[in-house]
């Protein structure tokens, strides 16, 4: 009963959305709450790095993925206004050994500097990587995400949920900032992760970067030492074909990359 009960909540509060590249998204979070909670959580997820001197310790470096993510960001403005009013923020983690970068919904970002070094990235690679990062915020799959973490957390709670109304809101509440940090360690799924390569390399060429470099990105990202894969593939998993699709999609990006305008940068702090 107490099962059916949790199972009714979820179904009432749940909301059918359809993503960038027209695929329906079941979604226990609203793009909007998993943004208000994601400010919370990036504050929190940041805050014990910062006081050991981990954020931005090289001005230099972080001047560099300001700039790179700055002209995605523009690009993702451009194609999807609605993110005009996002807070977008990047931070460069240093962490010599972690091979990892991530987007929270509403545009909050990191990379660590193990991503940046270990796979010494140039200029376009990273920004396939942020490109494609910031296509999994366009596209809600950090809110899919955190309905996982909140739905398993529920689970947990069960007996707690079904039993008062209010402490089930409670549950909610604990559950939002709790799931949006949680959210980044998952694992997207493999569909989520053929929409993050195909926006990610559009927004990457738009902002002026060499659509060729997915490909090897991702080469250089399987074939980075150390123990065991990088934190980085195990959040993005391999869809089929991914090399295969990257090239085709290069070819069909060219345009924009070869285009001589003048591309706009969006001022990070
Ligand atoms: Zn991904």
């Amino acid at each position: 009963m107490k099962k059916l009960l949790i199972l009714f909540i979820l179904f009432t509060l749940s909301a059918c959305a359809t993503s960038p590249t027209g695929r329906s998204q079941f979604m226990l979070v609203s793009p909007e709450e998993a943004i208000n909670s994601s400010r919370e959580a990036y504050v929190q997820t940041l805050l014990p790095l910062q006081k050991e001197g981990k954020i931005d310790s090289d001005a230099i470096t972080s001047k560099r993925i300001r700039l790179i993510t700055g002209r995605i960001i523009a690009q993702a403005i451009l194609l999807y206004p609605h993110t005009r009013d996002w807070e977008w923020s990047v931070k460069v983690i240093d962490d010599p050994e972690m091979v990892n970068a991530w987007c929270m919904a509403g545009g909050k970002m990191a990379i660590y500097t193990g991503l940046i070094n270990k796979l010494a990235a140039t200029d376009d690679e990273i920004a396939q990587v942020m490109g494609h990062e910031i296509s999994h915020a366009l596209a809600n799959h950090t809110a899919e995400r955190m309905s996982i973490a909140l739905a398993t957390q529920l689970g947990l709670s069960g007996v707690a949920v079904a039993a008062s109304n209010n402490k089930y809101k409670g549950a909610i509440l604990v559950g939002s900032s709790l799931a949006a940090a949680t959210a980044i360690t998952l694992p997207n799924s493999r569909t989520a992760e053929t929409e993050a390569d195909l926006m990610g390399i559009e927004l990457a060429a738009r902002a002026g970067y060499d659509p060729r470099s997915a490909a090897t990105l991702w080469e250089k990202m399987a074939k980075v030492g150390g123990d065991g894969p990088p934190q980085f593939l195990s959040t993005h998993p391999s869809p089929v074909n991914r090399q295969e699709k990257l090239e085709i999609l290069a070819k069909e990006m060219m345009g924009y990359y070869l285009d001589t305008s003048k591309r706009p940068v969006y001022q990070l702090q």
